[in-house]
């Protein structure tokens, strides 16, 4: 029996995640669950799931929770603030952790579980784009074992030699191919994709996910932040990682080796995969997935990208290249842009412009150890706010 704590529980891949764990009750059971904010979604999951603790990192929605709990007679402790994350992370009575915050704050409590030597599955892939080295580094020296999550990287670690282990060299791997569907401006006009409505952009022809990795996956910047996740995931240079359009998601990504054989991973675009294999890893469980027929699923098309619908990928693969502090400033930018155009405050062709001008603004930009990763995306956040009165 696995106990199991689901970091970011509310969230689409969180709910997956219980959606999973739930059709296998005699093989896992849930430690802890984490949200933000969304205390109504909390309380319904833990009527449902019955974890043994809770966090609400905002302290509001967690004195709400609290009285909800008290009312029903349901006996869950409430923890609350961010550092309640690391502590439900790292506690001794969880094997497996599920790291399914969205953006850098998921940093610091997928961290504290590979350093606390757990199975970690990660989903929360911008951690992993600040500063994939010094995270790798804490996989090998604490013993941990990161499973990729991300549908992609799963695929690619599914397609990896049998006892392949995240951030080694796998060998005889010529290349990797990250496939993408091209998201829901895949055809649009370059003019038309600039003015693009959040409803629009959130609006996934494949996939139901959060809002801020929609967003990404309109403009494919998360393309872009899944390249550099893979560099650090399979030990690759970017170089070696090609991006292929593929609209109809249903091969995840490939794996190329120096023979000329090529291994994909098929399925239906459903987390459920990526997050059953993980759990289960190496084997395989009933996830609740359907199969696919591709005999009715018909023909298969692959493309490469167009660079001028979606130069996020030329800005991703260049920060990726460049190395040092430049992933975290691509990640931070994106981060506050994406949030200004979800809150109506930019339009959607500005958030690669303001993308590009925080890479060129932070330009050199080095970046050694926790602290100054840290310090370095703060300092990129308070930029994006006030580009003119902050200067470089
Ligand atoms: P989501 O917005 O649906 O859920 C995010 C979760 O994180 C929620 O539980 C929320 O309460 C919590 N959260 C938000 N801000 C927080 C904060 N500041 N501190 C603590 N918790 C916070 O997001 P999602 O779509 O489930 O994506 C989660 C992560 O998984 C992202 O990094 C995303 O890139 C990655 N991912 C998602 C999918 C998908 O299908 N949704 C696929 C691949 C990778
Ligand atoms: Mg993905």
């Amino acid at each position: 029996m696995k106990s199991v704590t689901v970091l970011g529980s509310t969230g689409s891949v969180g709910q997956s995640t219980l959606d999973v764990l739930s059709r296998h009750p005699d093989r896992f059971r849930v430690h802890a669950l984490t949200a933000c904010r969304d205390e109504q979604g909390m309380l319904s999951q833990c009527r449902r799931h019955r974890p043994a603790v809770v966090v609400m990192v905002d302290t509001e929605a967690a004195a709400r929770l609290r009285e909800a709990l008290r009312s029903e007679g349901l006996e869950v402790p409430v923890l609350e603030g961010g550092d309640a994350l690391q502590a439900v992370a790292e506690a001794p009575e969880t094997d497996v952790v599920m790291a399914a915050i969205v953006g850098a704050a998921g940093l610091l409590p997928t961290l504290a579980a590979v350093r606390a030597g757990k199975r970690v599955l990660v989903a929360n892939k911008e951690p992993l784009v600040m500063c994939g080295d010094l995270f790798m580094a804490a996989v090998r020296e604490h013993g941990a074992e990161l499973l990729p999550i991300d549908s992609e990287h799963n695929a690619i670690f599914q397609c990896l030699p049998g006892g392949y282990r995240t951030g080694d060299t796998a060998r005889g791997v010529r290349s990797v191919m990250l496939t993408a569907s091209g998201g829901p401006f895949r055809t649009w006009d370059v003019n038309a994709i600039a003015g693009a409505t959040p409803e629009q952009a959130c609006k996934h022809p494949n996939w139901s996910m959060g809002r801020k990795i929609s967003v990404d996956s309109a403009s494919m910047m998360n393309k872009g932040l899944e390249l550099i996740e893979a560099c650090h995931l399979f030990s690759l240079e970017p170089e070696r990682v090609r991006v292929v359009i593929h609209p109809e998601s249903i091969v995840h990504s490939m794996v190329e080796y120096e023979d000329g054989s090529v291994i994909a991973q098929l399925g239906q675009p459903d987390m459920r995969t990526p997050i059953a294999s993980g759990l289960a890893w190496p084997e395989r469980i009933e996830a609740g997935v359907e199969s696919v027929d591709l005999v009715s699923q018909g023909a298969l098309h692959f493309q490469d990208p167009d660079p001028e619908r979606f130069p996020a990928l030329r800005l991703a693969r260049q920060a990726a290249e460049d190395g040092g502090g430049m992933p975290i400033v691509l990640n931070a930018a994106n981060e506050i842009a994406v949030a200004d155009f979800l809150a109506g405050r930019c339009r959607f062709g500005q958030i690669v412009e303001r993308v590009a001008a925080a890479l060129e603004a932070f330009a050199g930009a080095g970046c050694e150890g926790l602290e100054a990763v840290l310090a370095l995306d703060a300092d990129v956040r308070r930029w994006m706010q006030d580009p003119e009165g902050l200067a470089r």
